[in-house]
């Protein structure tokens, strides 16, 4: 099956938002084995969308369109599938009455405007869309099948996996594509690369490095009819390749390194407080982006200023001794909020970045201190990149680093 990608919308062409629904749609189709020719992007004009949804309808088997089905004049997506196949758009009565009541349970009269979000030519079904206004459009004719969804990724995400996906799964023959992505920290590229070398011949499943900004990740993708007979093909490599690459694997697939240091201190019953000062809270940020943190995490403090390091427990004979941006004032400040907070682990988190230098310090300078039971370490960095990265960058570091003695602890 030959598939192809059109997003309408001229704010796209523009550049004033990111074309994700088409590298979400992209990322499920070799899921599917369906091979994906094309990705066309058109404004909101309705005889530029029929000529490529026309290209498209010559020379694709499943077209996937996104946006303008919304209520408004520039929403012309309908229209202009309709023109494309010559066939006459109908308000549907079923679909008419659901859109009246959705108004009326909230209390708004219906625009008339909206009505044509209540229309059907006679080769499409309706979509519903719980998360919005507008349906979308399965359309099939002359063996070829169209789906056109919603604009708001949210809206077009769930019509994709509960209305589209089990349209198209009956209808699909042919292989699929399944990968799984081990995520390495603690390696570089080429390291990594060296290390799995006796398994980069294997075709399939075939393995791929990639330098991302939690570690690297070894991608490891494999092919069969079913995903019965692709998932062992995943497994047996996957279990090669952590032969190889032992405790340096931290995590699979879509796990974040914060949910897996939340699980270890769960695992360990051991809490956590931080105090910050050039990553102005992103490290309690972060922690707390996984639900049920409240578990393990105690809080944290941003201590930004010298002032706000001494009032919160670091001693001010050692920042005027060494500088706000040490070692011994990051572990000063990891056994601070350790005990202000009485928290069993404490991370302590100070660095230059820039624009200008610090006590003689160049920018990028940062320790990061971890105070656990029975262990305190000081881990120094340079990280020496644009502010928002050295900030993402420091998080990430911190929470290798208290992962590290949360593995050792046994
Ligand atoms: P609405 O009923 O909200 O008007 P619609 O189906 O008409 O929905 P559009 O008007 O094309 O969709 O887009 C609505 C919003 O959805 C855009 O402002 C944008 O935020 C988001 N959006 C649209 N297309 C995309 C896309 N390809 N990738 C990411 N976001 C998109
Ligand atoms: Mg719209």
């Amino acid at each position: 099956m030959k598939a192809e990608i059109v997003s309408v919308g001229t704010e796209i062409l523009l550049g004033e938002i990111t074309d994700t629904n088409s590298s979400y749609l992209a990322g499920q189709l070799p899921l599917l084995g369906i091979d994906l020719y094309w990705v066309s992007t058109v404004g909101d004009n309705r005889n530029r969308i029929v000529e490529v949804l026309k290209r498209a309808w010559g020379r694709s088997d499943l077209i996937l369109v996104t946006g303008g089905l919304g209520p408004t004049e520039d929403d012309l997506t309908r229209e202009s599938i309709a023109q494309t196949l010559g066939e006459e758009m109908k308000v549907d009565a079923a679909l008419e009455k659901w859109l009246r009541d959705f108004f009326a349970s909230r209390r708004f009269a219906m625009p008339e405007r909206n009505l044509k979000q209540a229309t059907l030519i006679p080769s499409a079904q309706a979509l519903p869309n719980p998360r919005g206004t507008a349906p979308g459009w399965w359309v099939e004719r002359d063996g070829r099948i169209l789906a056109s969804m919603p604009g708001p990724p949210a809206e077009m995400q769930r019509m994709w996996q509960f209305e589209v996906l089990p349209r198209l799964r009956p209808r699909l023959t042919g292989e699929i594509i399944l990968s799984r992505t081990l995520k390495n920290y603690g390696l570089g590229e080429a390291t990594v690369d060296e290390m799995l070398s006796p398994l980069l011949s294997s075709t399939n499943p075939s393995i791929g490095i990639y330098a991302k900004p939690d570690g690297i990740h070894a991608r490891i993708t494999a092919k069969g009819k079913t995903r019965e007979e692709v998932q062992p093909l995943l497994d047996e490599m996957e279990a090669k390749s952590r032969r190889i690459l032992g405790k340096y694997v931290w995590g699979v697939d879509d796990e974040t390194l914060e949910v897996v240091v939340g699980n270890l201190l769960k695992r360990r019953k051991l809490t956590l407080a931080t105090m910050e000062s050039c990553t102005g809270g992103l490290l309690a940020s972060t922690i707390t982006d996984v639900p049920g943190s409240s578990a393990y995490f105690k809080g944290g403090i941003v201590s930004y200023s010298n002032e706000a390091k001494t009032a919160n427990g670091v001693d001010a004979a050692l920042i005027d001794k060494y500088g706000a941006v040490s070692h011994e004032v990051a572990a000063a400040m990891a056994t601070a909020v350790k005990t202000r907070l009485s928290a069993d682990i404490g991370i302590g988190v100070t660095g230059v970045l820039g624009p200008d230098t610090l006590e003689g310090k160049p920018v990028g300078t940062v320790h990061i201190a971890v105070d656990a039971p029975g262990r305190s370490e000081v881990y120094p960095r340079n990280l020496n990149f644009p502010r928002l990265q050295a900030k993402r960058l420091a998080t990430t570091a911190a929470l290798f680093n208290l992962r590290a003695i949360l593995l050792d602890m046994g």
